[in-house]
C-alpha cells in the first residue's frame, strides 16, 4: 500500500510502498477515507518534537472503514464507520484502569509512535476505534479526534458548570470547539479573545461574545463585561506566557484556568491576588480521553458541534501536496484544516 512517511526529521515526507499490516487479534485494520493534516505534524516533520521509530507514518486524526477485524475485536465488522481514538492503549495498566488513558504506559500514539493515517490502511486497537454516524463526513470524523476532543477535556478538567462564565483565550480550531462544547455544557456566557477580526467574527456567530484583545487589555474587558466578577473557567489555547497570565487574571473567586497551549516559557502569578485569595485554580490538560469521544461523536452527529466550515480544502495521498499543506502550516500557521482523502 501507498504510504506517506517521516524519513528523516527536517526533510520533506517521502511516498514509500509499504506492506498492509495484518491485524492481531484485538485489531482492526481501516481503510483510511480521512486523515486530518495537524499543526502538530508540521512540529513533528521539523523535529521539534520527537517521532520514533523512523521511518514512520503520520497522521492521527483518521476516519475510515473498517476492513478486516481480529478473532477478538467482536464489537466491529468488516464495513463498520469508524473514526479513530489517537492512541493506542494497553487497558490493563493502572492509569488505564483508573480512566487516565492518556497516561497509558505502553501508550503509542499513532502518526508519532505507531504508523499513522497518511496511508490507505492503518491498525488499531479496537478499543482505540468508535462508530462513526452516517451523518457526519469521513473528513470531520477525522479532525475532531484531535482539536475537538482536547477542547472537550480542558472544559471537562476546568468542571465547567451548567450557568458558569467561560473565557476561551485563542480562536483556531480548538477555540471555535471550545466555545460550542462550553454552550453544549450549559455555559450561560462565554468571552472568545483573539486579536484577528475575523476569528473574533465566527466566534460571535457560535454566540460568543467577542473580546478583541488588540484593542484594550482582555481582562479589563472582560471585568467589565461580567461587572468586575471575572469567569468561572478560563482557557488557554494559544501556548503564550501572556495569555497564560490574562487566563488567570480573568478568574473569578474559585474560577479555573485551564491550560492546554504548550510553551516551555515560564509566566508570572501573584500568588495572593491571583490564586489564594480567591481559591482560584492553574489546571494542566494533556491530550484526552478514549470516553470523552462518544459524546463528542454524538453532538456532532446532533449538529451541536458545527465542524462543517472548519476543512477548507481535501488534498490526496501524494506526498507533494501534503508537503506543501505543512509548508503552510509553519508560513501562516493554521488557516482552516486540510484532509488528505485517499
Ligand atoms: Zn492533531
Ligand atoms: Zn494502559
Amino acid at each position: 500500500m501507498k504510504a506517506v512517511r517521516l524519513v528523516q526529521p527536517g526533510h520533506p515526507l517521502e511516498a514509500q510502498e509499504v506492506p498492509v499490516p495484518a491485524p492481531g487479534p484485538g485489531d482492526l485494520l481501516v481503510r483510511v477515507k480521512a486523515a486530518g493534516i495537524c499543526h502538530s505534524d508540521a512540529h513533528y516533520r521539523a523535529g521539534k518534537s520527537p517521532v520514533h521509530p523512523l521511518p514512520l507514518t503520520l497522521g492521527h486524526e483518521v476516519a475510515g472503514i473498517v476492513e478486516k477485524v481480529g478473532s477478538q475485536a467482536v464489537n466491529f465488522k468488516p464495513g463498520d464507520r469508524v473514526c479513530l481514538h489517537y492512541l493506542a492503549t494497553c487497558g490493563q495498566c493502572i492509569h488505564c484502569r483508573q480512566g487516565n488513558d492518556q497516561f497509558c504506559i505502553s501508550g503509542a500514539m499513532i502518526g508519532k509512535h505507531r504508523d499513522g493515517g497518511y496511508a490507505e490502511f492503518i491498525l488499531i486497537p479496537a478499543r482505540s476505534a468508535f462508530r462513526l454516524p452516517q451523518e457526519i463526513p469521513f473528513e470531520q470524523g477525522a479532525i475532531m479526534m484531535c482539536s475537538s476532543a482536547t477542547s472537550l477535556h480542558a472544559l471537562n478538567k476546568a468542571r465547567l458548570q451548567t450557568g458558569e462564565s467561560v473565557a476561551v483565550f485563542g480562536l483556531g480550531g480548538l477555540g471555535l470547539s471550545a466555545i460550542q462544547l462550553a454552550k453544549v455544557l450549559g455555559a450561560a456566557k462565554i468571552f472568545g479573545v483573539d486579536i484577528i477580526p475575523a476569528k473574533l467574527e465566527m466566534a460571535g456567530r457560535f454566540g460568543a461574545v467577542p473580546v478583541n484583545a488588540a484593542n484594550r487589555a482582555p481582562v479589563e474587558q472582560i471585568k467589565s463585561l461580567t461587572a468586575g466578577r471575572g469567569v468561572d473557567v478560563a482557557l488557554e489555547l494559544i501556548g503564550l506566557p501572556l495569555t497564560m497570565q490574562q487566563a488567570v487574571r480573568s478568574l473569578a473567586i474559585k474560577g479555573r484556568a485551564a491550560l492546554v497551549g504548550i510553551t516551555d516559557k515560564r509566566f508570572e502569578v501573584a500568588p495572593y491576588e491571583e490564586l489564594i485569595n480567591k481559591e482560584a485554580e492553574i489546571i494542566g490538560v494533556s491530550d484526552h480521553l478514549a470516553d470523552e469521544l462518544p459524546p463528542l461523536i454524538e453532538w456532532v452527529r446532533q449538529g451541536k458541534l458545527d465542524l462543517s466550515n472548519v476543512i477548507n480544502r481535501t488534498v490526496p495521498l501524494e506526498a507533494g501536496p501534503i508537503n506543501e499543506t505543512l509548508d503552510r502550516l509553519e508560513q501562516f500557521g493554521q488557516q482552516g484544516r486540510v484532509v488528505i482523502t485517499p
